[in-house]
């Protein structure tokens, strides 16, 4: 697919990997859709004004059917279609499992996996009627391989995969891609919490021996939307993390 002057939907772009798809698909004249919980500061819209592409902020909460469905027509009435939907809004609550509350579950599962539910089913539409489409779904390593105190969020991981095959069967038909980006550890707000010594064994690991960046991860969203005969697939971008 083309990508300049296209219509990329990212969800939770305020910052992090979100922030840098869309800076990368702005790059090649992409037009965006940044989305937040609470909205896109001005500092942030700024950073969008030297590239020839639109750039729209849609406030939203993805977890929550109707808004994820008012994303998607606030969008298509801003620019006319959703060409790419990147979901990547996620969220984390690590803890042992013995210690694991149910709503910890259920609320990284609502944002991580419902969330994507939602937006996949809203912008379906639209993009049925194009005959055109491309959805990136962001999973995780943990997804494939699992993590300690982390039952919750890998399991949300892990059921976006078989989810994005699913659809993915369901509308390649329909000349729409979904396919599926497992990121290792990415250098963001997500992982900064993370203590000193987890952060450390975890580099100990990576046979890069560095953490990626969310620079890196956007350069496979960038690849992932623009391959034509690509579908159904799960890219790993991990320095070697998860290689077997
Ligand atoms: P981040 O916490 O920096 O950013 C996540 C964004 O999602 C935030 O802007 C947040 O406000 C937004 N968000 C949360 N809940 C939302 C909701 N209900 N509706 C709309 N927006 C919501 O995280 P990140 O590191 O940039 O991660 C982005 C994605 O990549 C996530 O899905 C994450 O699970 C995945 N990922 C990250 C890493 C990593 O190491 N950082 C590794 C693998 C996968």
């Amino acid at each position: 697919m083309e990508l300049q002057n296209k219509n990329v939907l990212i969800t939770g772009s305020a910052r992090g990997i979100g922030l840098a798809i869309a800076h990368k698909f702005a790059s090649v004249g992409a037009n965006v859709i940044l989305n937040g919980l609470s909205g896109i500061s001005d500092d942030i819209l700024a950073e969008f004004a030297g590239y020839s592409g639109k750039v729209v902020a849609v406030i939203g909460d993805v977890s929550k059917a109707a808004d994820a469905q008012r994303i998607v027509e606030e969008a298509v009435t801003a620019l006319g279609s959703v060409d790419v939907l990147v979901n990547n809004a996620g969220i984390t609550r690590d803890k042992l499992m013995l210690k694991m509350t149910e709503e910890d579950f259920e609320q990284v599962l609502k944002v991580n996996l419902t969330g994507t539910f939602n937006m996949t089913q809203s912008v379906l539409k639209p993009m049925t009627k194009a005959r055109q489409g491309a959805i990136i779904n962001l999973s995780s390593v943990v997804g494939l391989a699992g993590n300690i105190g982390q039952a919750n969020y890998a399991a949300s991981k892990a059921g976006l995969i078989g989810f994005s095959k699913s659809v993915a069967r369901e509308v390649a038909a329909r000349n729409i891609r979904v396919n599926c980006i497992a990121p290792g550890f990415i250098e963001s707000d997500m992982t900064d919490v993370l203590p000193e010594k987890i952060k450390e064994a975890s580099l100990a690991l990576i046979p890069m021996k560095r953490f990626g960046t969310p620079e890196e991860v956007a350069d496979v969203a960038l690849f992932l939307a623009g391959q034509e005969y690509l579908t159904g697939q799960v890219i790993t971008i991990d320095g070697g993390f998860t290689m077997q």
